[in-house]
């Protein structure tokens, strides 16, 4: 699977885990909440990369693992917007699935107007 923008992950060490949740102060970037010890917690994007965002060390929040699959799974959650935008993208480029409808611009029949059925030439 191809991303819309194709910003590259990379992987962190603990060490830029923990200055990460100490810059951010330990609070959570989605709902601004603090982060208990003991609480699930993910580096976050703020911006998906999926979406552009970029994977700069900067750009990292902590977030905690519920509020971050929420942002990530929800309905208008990350994933859900980044299909969109691949849709629009591709339709934006002309490329368009073949349709599954029988005698669609696709198949090799094609029904005239007067309901014959005949093969496309
Ligand atoms: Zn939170």
């Amino acid at each position: 699977m191809t991303d819309v923008s194709t910003t590259q992950r990379r992987k962190l060490s603990p060490r830029e885990r923990l200055a990460i949740f100490e810059r951010a102060g330990g609070v959570c970037c989605c709902c601004g909440g603090k982060i208990e010890a003991g609480d699930g917690w993910i580096v976050e994007h703020p911006t998906a990369l999926g979406l552009g965002g970029s994977d700069d060390r900067g750009e990292l929040r902590p977030a905690h693992k519920a509020c971050a699959d929420a942002k990530t799974y929800g309905p208008d959650g990350d994933l859900a917007t980044i299909a969109r935008a691949k849709r629009r993208k591709a339709k934006h480029l002309g490329i368009r699935k073949p349709s599954r409808f029988p005698c669609s611009r696709d198949s090799r029949w094609k029904k005239r107007m007067d309901g014959s059925v005949v093969l496309r030439d």
